[in-house]
């Protein structure tokens, strides 16, 4: 079966991480059967419609590799795509319910409404309007609110994640379905969308799930077939068992790009956040997940946002990229990450960085504090030298001796390049009588006062033997 899926974000701000995953498992299943994905833009909240989220969306989709058949940019048969430009099409299927008596005009102001649900807090019953329906509603015209006319009764239907559900009567409300400001509620302008646009599945928060007895009453309504309802399970903050949200530090999804997370690991975190194929893998391209994606292995309960996890994954693509792709498609990836001291330097050099760096890198922007020395000579700072676990030990002049013969063997090395410089670095830890991390750490100080580098004949190589020398004499000079 061919599926119609649809992602139908509000723009109502950035797409966090929390919500981005209902575009991603849509468009698995469209691409997954040769199906379609639309996008369609729920602009009905004019009041907490926000200029700019449309883009900040699209972008985000873009990025991860998500594209779409149908909606804003593409266009379609179905269109248009933004809810605020189809409220005609609400409008006449709303006259059908009226028609058929199954919608009414409702002018009950605010503060009765209000004064109806006190009066059931204090009796301690559950609150349904359709006990306080006017008796003598007037015809629809616009500006009057338009209330859908409950009939209720029990429901059961299945949700392709959570299993076979049912839901008494009592779910069951004289909901609203067009507002006073003639816009429809979320509440029936999806079905109506979603039945126009021929969406199949129907996938979404699982926020929704306890309304959907108020869905099935309107599909039945509307004689509408009902679509295959899938409910995703939130994706749980890192602490505690609430949803994630922008107060717990829910990052845009594009906020992410800025760090130096890679999109195939991003789309691959949250594919895998509460879905697993049932094999131990753990790295998924998109073309990987597209093949192996299910909506039976999508798990019940809500999944525990890790960003630990997701730097890992990081990791595991910029080395999959790299051995893969290629260095160049690394270095692609990672321009705009460089440090500034980098700017003036070539590409050659820079990608000669990046080839001998890039294994120790979790994001694309840990080349700016990572790769610094390679472009700029570090500050010697002596202290850091002296107190450095592994040259503790030693007299300053020990180490200025130290220092010294590994000048006179680099200096007088033939061949400048990493198996050279390893073999005098091995001909100097005998001559020296050191263990390897008391020369390495100190030549490695010495060139970078970095924490870390790559390889030490590699960091050498690439530094090139004159930056190499002049940075072990001025820290001789300063000792
Ligand atoms: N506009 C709704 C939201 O952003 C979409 C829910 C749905 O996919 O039907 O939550």
């Amino acid at each position: 079966m061919k599926a119609i899926t649809r992602f139908a974000p509000s723009p109502t701000g950035y797409i966090h991480i929390g919500n981005v995953r209902s575009a991603i498992y849509p468009y698995l299943i469209a691409r997954q059967t040769g199906g379609k994905m639309i996008l369609r833009i729920e602009d009905t909240d004019r009041e907490r419609f926000v200029e700019g989220a449309t883009d900040l969306i699209e972008d985000t989709l873009k990025w991860l590799g998500l594209d779409w058949d149908e909606g804003p940019i593409v266009g379609g048969p179905h269109g248009p795509y933004f809810q605020s430009e189809r409220k005609d099409i609400y409008e006449t299927w709303a006259k059908k319910l009226i028609a058929a008596g199954r919608a009414y005009a409702d002018p009950t102001p605010k503060e009765q409404i209000d004064a109806y649900r006190a009066e059931c807090n204090a009796k301690k019953i559950p609150f349904l309007y359709r006990n306080f329906r006017p008796e003598n509603p007037p015809e629809w015209q616009p500006g009057i609110p338009l209330r859908f006319k409950a009939e209720p009764k029990p429901y059961t239907w299945h949700d392709e994640v959570m299993g076979d559900m049912h839901a008494g009567p009592e779910t069951e409300d004289d909901i609203i379905i067009l507002k006073k400001d003639g816009y429809p509620t979320y509440n029936f302008a999806h079905i109506v969308d979603d039945a126009e646009m021929g969406v199949t599945h129907v996938m979404r928060g699982v926020e929704y799930l306890s309304s959907v007895p108020n869905y099935l009453a309107l599909y039945e309504a509307l004689h509408l077939e009902r679509p295959r309802l899938v409910s995703l399970p939130h994706i749980l903050a890192p602490n505690g068992n609430k949803k994630l949200g922008k107060r717990d530090g829910a990052k845009s999804v594009t906020e992410y790009r800025e760090d130096g997370i890679l999109a195939e690991a991003m789309l691959n975190y949250l594919a895998c956040l509460g879905w697993n194929d049932g094999t131990e893998n753990e790295i998924y391209s998109k073309a990987d997940l597209i093949k192996h994606f299910s909506l039976d292995r999508i798990q019940t309960s809500g999944a525990r946002y890790d960003e630990t996890k997701l730097l890992w994954l990081n990791g595991q693509w910029i080395r999959k990229i790299f051995t893969e792709q290629g260095k160049e498609a690394l270095f692609e990836r990672a321009k705009g990450f460089w440090p500034d001291s980098a700017a003036s330097f070539d590409d050659d050099y820079k990608m000669q960085v990046l080839s001998i760096i890039y294994d120790r890198l979790k994001t694309l922007s840990d080349l700016k504090e990572m790769t610094d020395y390679f472009f700029k000579d570090p500050t010697v700072d002596v202290d850091a030298l002296v107190n450095n676990k592994f040259l503790k030990k030693m007299s300053e002049a020990e180490i200025e001796s130290l220092l010294k013969k590994t000048i006179v063997s680099l200096s007088n090395l033939g061949t400048w390049n990493a198996d050279s410089l390893q073999e005098a670095l091995n001909s100097l830890l005998e001559e020296t009588n050191k263990k390897p991390a008391e020369l390495f750490s100190l030549i490695r100080l010495a060139v970078s006062f970095a924490p870390f580098s790559p390889a030490l004949n590699l960091t050498l190589e690439t530094l090139g033997r004159d930056t190499t020398i002049a940075r072990l004499n001025s820290v001789a000079r300063a000792i």
